[in-house]
């Protein structure tokens, strides 16, 4: 996969309140391309795994719990320049610090319940991909 492909999920806060439609539509509206996409539930072991980078941080155990209480639509998207242009789409980390229009502004609970993943390099859009999905699946 080259560099301009990225993964992401939309978070079990953002399916329970119904936004996959709305979330779907800000992502194909800024020229996203979807290549690979579904409904699915991590168990608690994907979840640690897919955060393992993460696991000495005081909100580990919270936030593999919230990943797995629901379901999530995990996706790999395609523009150019996918990595970055989807991270400035979605917004920053905390909704409060996100900028006007982005998806965690419009949609976003809070640091936690942030409504969407992004991969935050090309190597890890790759790693995340194929943690998710299996070559034939992915067009
Ligand atoms: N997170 C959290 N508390 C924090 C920071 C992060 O619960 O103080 C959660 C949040 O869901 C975030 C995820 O952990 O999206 C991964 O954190 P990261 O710093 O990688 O943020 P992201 O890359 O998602 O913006
Ligand atoms: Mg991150």
């Amino acid at each position: 996969m080259s560099g301009n492909r990225t993964f992401t999920m939309i978070k079990p806060d953002a399916v329970e309140s119904g936004y996959i439609g709305a979330i779907l539509e800000k992502i194909t509206s800024a020229g996203f391309t979807i290549k690979a996409m579904k409904l699915t539930q991590m168990t608690y072991r994907d979840a640690a795994t897919f955060y393992e980078v993460h696991k000495e941080r005081p909100f580990f155990e919270e936030l593999v719990t919230f990943m797995t209480r629901g379901p999530i639509v995990a996706a790999i998207l395609e523009k150019d320049n996918a990595v970055e242009d989807f991270r400035t789409l979605i917004g920053a980390t905390n909704p409060e610090n996100a900028a006007e229009g982005t998806i965690r502004k419009l949609f976003a609970k809070s640091v936690g319940e942030n409504a969407v993943h992004g991969s935050d390099s090309d190597e890890n859009a790759e790693i995340e991909s194929r943690f998710h999905f299996s070559g034939r699946e992915i067009f």
